[in-house]
């Protein structure tokens, strides 16, 4: 089932996400995760952006590999998998600038600084441990939808100038004046 969206400037979005215990309840929201955000052509979706403060984010890469070209960001190893109750345990390798979006920020990108790797500690869906190293583009959404859990926005990244920049565009989003192909929870509702 598409879930919609909740949009920046709503309170959801601020709120740090709780762990998950009831492992059967999770996976019909992560089919929905997948589903919500295949939907809106995203590659990351994070619980609390369907209103849900749950530590659950979806992440599916693999559909990039085909044809992969950017020489700034390597892919890394493409994943399409759920990360459920994640503790992110270690940043390494040389901090990179790149463009990043949102699904809850629409059309608004931005340039931002974050570490080539990322050691990451979850459970899957049958509620298994798993550690496990990624770079690259994979590591970079795992680290935004990873921010999610923690009420964390890339915009939050920005310099004030940065931010001033973009600040018609996000005070739009927050008046509900932006309206996605995909649906939407308005952040004033
Ligand atoms: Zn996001």
């Amino acid at each position: 089932m598409i879930r919609p969206i909740v949009l920046y400037g709503h309170p959801v979005l601020r709120k740090k996400a709780q762990p998950v215990d009831d492992f059967e309840e999770g996976k019909q929201l992560i089919a929905d995760m997948f589903e919500t955000m295949h939907n809106a052509r995203g590659i990351g979706l994070a619980a609390p952006q369907i209103n849900i403060l749950k530590q659950i984010f979806v992440v599916d890469t693999v559909q990039l590999a085909e044809g992969y070209d950017d020489d700034e960001m390597p892919l890394g190893t493409p994943i399409k998998k759920a990360f459920i109750n994640p503790q992110i345990i270690e940043h390494s390798g040389n901090p990179i600038v790149y463009e990043e979006g949102c699904l809850s920020i629409p059309d608004v990108r931005a340039n931002v600084e974050r570490p080539f790797k990322v050691l990451i500690k979850y459970q899957d869906e049958e509620g298994q441990w798993h550690e496990e190293e990624y770079d690259g583009l994979t590591a970079r959404v795992i680290m935004h939808e990873y921010d999610h859990l923690q009420g964390k926005l890339f915009i939050d990244y920005l310099s004030p100038l940065k931010k001033q920049m973009l600040s018609s565009k996000l005070k739009n989003i927050q008046r509900g004046k932006v309206k996605p192909f995909y649906p939407v929870i308005l952040p004033n509702r």
